[in-house]
């Protein structure tokens, strides 16, 4: 879907005079955080890029997986990356996927979307979209996806912009608090559940901020009947939830069809990553290879 059609068809919430605001706003906020790596500026708010830049997905489901190749969990010297990890501030609150720089990271889900940066996160992409309908138990539930240290962004900070499922809106990186010579590439990314759409847009995804939501607690309980339980999919330590957060890797291979096969990373990472299987279970598929058809039938 081209990326004018995709506005055509969000007309109710992409109002036109923000539209109209774009040649100012391409200039107004265009400066780097000055917390990278030596990258490329933080921006690059070429909205239309985004579907000349658009992946494919080889195979269907509601929301998409969000990288082009799969060398699984960050685990190096500087700590591990898998979800509720320790941390000097408590757990981790995502996951990070080993990825050399440079690396696309795609949109896991339709809706909308913008850039920023900020210390401790580096560049990162706010991405809010519907849960999926067959997910939806009461009200009016969003999925608040948060990547972070990434390279470059290709979207406009601080204004949110319709993407659609798979488009590229960045590239991996070591910005903010990964920028340490020990720490190698990885996309951080976090999912948290919110009660609606505004609600998802206002997620900061700060880390001191544990609070819960009560469609955190469905949603878990909606994808465990729907597709946790009937595969014999688990994290081996049992933790998929920490307050309104959820583990982005069980989601997104619950909801998509398109992971790659993991393999081991490229020199000089190839030290640097654990596959899936050593933190995840599941019956009748291999978690580092990725189930064969979408897990959650009927969506
Ligand atoms: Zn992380």
């Amino acid at each position: 879907m081209s990326f004018l059609s995709q506005v055509d068809r969000r007309a109710s919430f992409l109002i036109g005079a923000a539209l109209a605001l774009v040649a100012c706003e391409l200039f107004s906020q265009g400066e780097p955080s000055g917390e990278g790596s030596g990258g490329s500026a933080a921006v690059s708010p070429d909205v239309p890029g985004l579907s000349k830049a658009k992946r494919t997905p080889s195979k269907q489901g509601p929301w998409a997986y969000v990288l082009p190749v799969d060398h699984g969990v960050r685990a190096d010297g500087s700590g591990k990356g898998h979800f509720r990890a320790p941390r000097f501030h408590g757990e981790h609150n995502g996951i990070d996927l080993l990825a050399p720089i440079g690396t696309p990271v795609f949109a896991a889900c339709e809706g909308r979307a913008m850039a920023g940066a900020s210390r401790s996160f580096g560049r990162w992409i706010h991405l809010v979209c519907p849960v999926p309908p067959g997910l939806v138990r009461s009200g009016n539930p969003h999925a608040s996806f948060f990547y972070a240290h990434l390279n470059e962004s290709k979207l406009p900070h601080d204004r949110w912009v319709p993407v659609g499922k798979g488009d590229t809106l960045g590239t991996v990186g070591k910005t903010g608090n990964a920028a340490a010579a020990s720490i190698q590439p990885h996309l951080h990314l976090e999912l948290i559940i919110q009660g609606s759409l505004r609600a998802a847009l206002d997620e900061r995804h700060l880390g001191n901020d544990q609070s819960s939501v009560p469609e955190a607690v469905a949603f878990l309980r909606a994808l465990d009947e729907r597709c946790l339980e009937p595969h014999g999919f688990q994290p081996k330590s049992g933790a998929l939830r920490r307050a309104r957060r959820f583990d982005p890797f069980v989601a997104l291979t619950c909801l998509s069809h398109d992971k790659p096969s993991f393999v081991p990373a490229p020199e000089p990472l190839e030290f640097a990553s654990s596959a899936w299987s050593k933190f995840y279970l599941a019956r009748g598929f291999n978690v580092d290879r990725g189930p064969d058809s979408l897990l959650l039938a009927g969506n």
